[in-house]
């Protein structure tokens, strides 16, 4: 199973900035092949962004999706829309999202029904609050926010997500959990997944970390038992910041 380093780059960038990063992230990883990197721009940016990309090593994701299909609904974005400008992947509920957005775990579920149903890859978030995690709840809430996702879920559904761990409290606060921490969580994480679906499925899954990810701390959380990638916000900005995190994929 290959690592996957996938770069948010949030509500910053403008055209030209994503073209740039995208071109330097090419030029400076020839040959790159140790694992799947996927740019996640804003919107506006994901086709000339993925023009730019669609020969190399990189692929291509969006930081969101409509919970419905189509329809007169102004200002959103469908899978399908993503899935015609060759987007892979798609995050969803991702915590800035679900607390400024009010997403609430039936839209997240009818978002990840939207992007399954066009063929993308959700990358689903989960993770708990600073007083979640300081009041020792954080399993609780984590198992939660798995559980009202898979009930809707059949195996082979199941097969085209992957589960980001990101602890709110990690997120772009420089506070990154120890790989101990997260270590802890992804393993919680795959033994409800084996409970549920079985040893094998649960092993194909893929958990990958998220917050405060750096090229100084990159190297250590992709050693951590059960750690199948990172999802990097402030660092996937920066041409060779984004770059030492994704070689120091061993
Ligand atoms: C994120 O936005 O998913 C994220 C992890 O951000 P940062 O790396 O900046 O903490």
């Amino acid at each position: 199973m290959k690592k996957i380093i996938a770069g948010n780059h949030k509500m910053f960038t403008n055209l030209e900035s994503s073209k740039l990063l995208a071109t330097e992230l090419i030029s400076k990883n020839t040959g790159y092949d140790k694992a799947e990197v996927v740019l996640i721009p804003p919107f506006p940016f994901l086709h000339p962004v993925q023009q730019i990309i669609a020969d190399s090593f990189l692929q291509l994701g969006a930081q969101d999706c409509s919970a419905y299909a189509e329809g007169a609904r102004t200002g959103e974005v469908s899978a399908s829309m993503l899935k015609s400008v060759h987007a892979q992947y798609v995050l969803i509920g991702h915590s800035e999202r679900r607390l400024y957005c009010n997403e609430s775990h039936d839209t997240l579920k009818m978002k990840i029904n939207c992007a399954l149903d066009e063929g993308l890859v959700a990358i689903y978030c989960f993770g708990e609050n600073e007083e979640e995690f300081t009041s020792g709840q954080r399993f609780n809430v984590i198992e939660k926010q798995l559980a009202t996702v898979f009930e809707s879920l059949s195996n082979d559904e199941l097969d085209h997500l992957i589960l980001a761990y990101e602890p709110v409290w990690a997120i772009g606060t420089g506070k990154t959990a120890t790989v101990d921490q997260a270590v802890e969580v992804h393993s919680f994480v795959r033994e409800l997944l084996a409970l549920k679906y079985g040893q094998d499925l649960a092993k194909s899954i893929r958990i990958i970390y998220g917050g405060s990810v750096k090229p100084n701390n990159a190297k250590e959380l992709l050693a951590g038992l059960n750690i199948d990638g990172l999802l990097v916000g402030g660092a996937s900005l920066n041409a060779n910041d984004f770059s030492e995190i994704i070689q120091a994929v061993y």
